[in-house]
């Protein structure tokens, strides 16, 4: 019997988006199957796309896309219990066309590329929760919902970080996602006049302003992180944590991101701002979160379903992985459907692309990562030292000037930090960022 489709992608994300748009335009049959009553509506970013990816599929897509603001400064820094230390940096060609990246609103930018998918000619149906993939053997024949069978001879996962499909089967055998390896994004949206907003954050008309920040201020032993993003009229602004640094310590993820939000550097930012938004997100990137396989007999997985989200403290990004690899598995999909091959050996080229582009390197040399970004002493002694010397330097007491060297000496002999331990992460970074 005829299947219903040649290529069936699950979840309409910025990965199952690109894959459909590269699909219906490369003359297949595709169906785009979205849990969400809408693209968009069940997902979840910073967001600060880097989007060039999306050049091979809608040229100029800046200029129709509903992208927020372009990415004219971004900040990094460390916020401790007395104070905070940061460094900014611009580029004047972020500020021009092509642009290096835009704060988006993923309700707004999803359901615009769906809509690019369904022109293009895929068949994009939301309020369909997959329940399963329909394995045949080890072979991926479509999807099952509602106990119905849609069948096609590629099927496409690209359903997100905590992949219920994926999870308990050849793809991810292991039943549930590591805690280790995964993290909890919490994010708030808040309104200001966008005339307030430009004047508080020092951006014109169009330019958005970044901001990451490690925490050193949630309880000890609690790790993670801070964002703040400019969009239109709104600010994006939230917490991402190691979950494994949670436990047992009767944590509260939104009391972590009330600390945040009252920290003096970010708090002011926010006055008279109006809550229009909130929702939380697992993360799970990184070569330790990758699948068993990345494709087999009949099926790919792209996207944050196959952990390709690359976050270091300094940047995280994933959607630009995931159009990627998504425009990656469809490339593939339509060389499979011109052969009349699914079969795994066939949908191997698809890590052939992953190798061949780099995303599966990208990954691979920055596995020592998570020992730089999940060390608990870049989140309470090394912001506390960075502080306590700048703090020294920059402030007139009336005593006697000191040598920048005495001053990190001493600030050095008040933390706990031990040499040995120093010397270590100082090779660690150096190896591992
Ligand atoms: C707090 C936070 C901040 C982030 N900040 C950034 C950032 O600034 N820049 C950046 O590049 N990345 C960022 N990321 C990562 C980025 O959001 C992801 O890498 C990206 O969304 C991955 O896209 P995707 O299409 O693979 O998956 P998703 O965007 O998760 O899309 C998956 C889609 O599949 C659907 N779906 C799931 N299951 C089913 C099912 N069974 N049936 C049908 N549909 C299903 C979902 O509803 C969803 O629409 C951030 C993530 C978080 C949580």
């Amino acid at each position: 019997m005829a299947d219903d489709f040649d290529v069936i992608v699950v979840g309409a994300g910025m990965a199952g988006c690109a894959a459909a748009i590269r699909l219906a335009k490369g003359g297949a049959n595709v169906l785009l199957l979205e849990r969400g009553a809408q693209p968009g509506t069940k997902n979840l970013s910073g967001g600060i796309l880097w989007g060039h990816d999306l050049d091979a599929i809608l040229p100029k897509w800046w200029e129709s896309m509903p992208v927020e603001r372009h990415v004219v400064r971004k900040r990094f820094g460390f916020l401790t219990a007395e104070g905070s230390v940061s460094f900014s940096l611009s580029d004047a060609a972020w500020g021009t066309p092509p642009y290096a990246a835009h704060a988006v609103l993923r309700s707004r930018t999803d359901a615009w590329l769906a809509a690019q998918a369904e022109a293009a000619g895929a068949t994009v149906v939301a309020s369909v929760p997959v329940e399963r993939l329909n394995w045949e053997g080890t072979r991926v024949h479509g999807v099952v919902q509602g106990g119905e069978t849609m069948t096609a001879p590629v099927t496409i996962l690209a359903d997100g970080a905590n992949s219920r499909l994926a999870l308990g089967t050849p793809i991810r055998p292991n039943p549930r996602l590591s805690a280790e390896a995964t993290e909890l994004g919490v994010k708030e949206v808040y309104k200001l006049p966008k005339g307030t907003l430009e004047d508080r954050f020092n951006v014109r008309d169009g330019e958005g302003h970044a901001e990451e920040w490690v925490s050193g201020i949630f309880p000890p032993g609690v790790m993670g992180g801070g964002f703040l993003y400019t969009n239109r009229d709104t600010v994006s602004l939230g917490i991402i944590l190691n979950i494994a640094s949670m436990f047992g310590k009767n944590v509260q993820s939104h009391d972590l991101l009330e600390r945040f939000k009252l920290h003096p550097e970010i708090a002011g930012r926010l006055d008279g701002a109006e809550l229009v938004e909130y929702g939380a997100k697992l993360i799970s990137g990184g070569w330790a979160s990758r699948p068993a396989s990345f494709h087999g007999d009949g099926w790919m997985v792209a996207g944050d379903a196959a952990g390709f989200v690359f976050s270091n403290g300094l940047v995280i990004q994933g959607m630009n992985y995931a159009v990627r690899t998504g425009l990656l598995a469809a490339q593939t999909a339509l060389e499979a459907k011109a052969a009349n091959d699914a079969s795994r050996s066939r949908l191997a080229a698809y890590h052939r692309r992953l190798e061949s582009t780099g995303v599966l390197a990208d990954f691979r040399e920055f596995e020592g990562l998570d020992a730089v970004k999940w060390n608990p002493r870049f989140y309470r002694e090394y912001p506390e030292l960075a502080y306590r010397v700048l703090h020294d330097l920059m402030t007139e007491t009336g005593g006697p000037k000191v040598h920048a060297r005495a001053l990190a000496w001493k600030a050095f002999r008040r933390s706990k930090l031990k040499w040995s331990a120093a010397a270590k992460d100082v090779v660690s970074l150096g190896r591992n960022l």
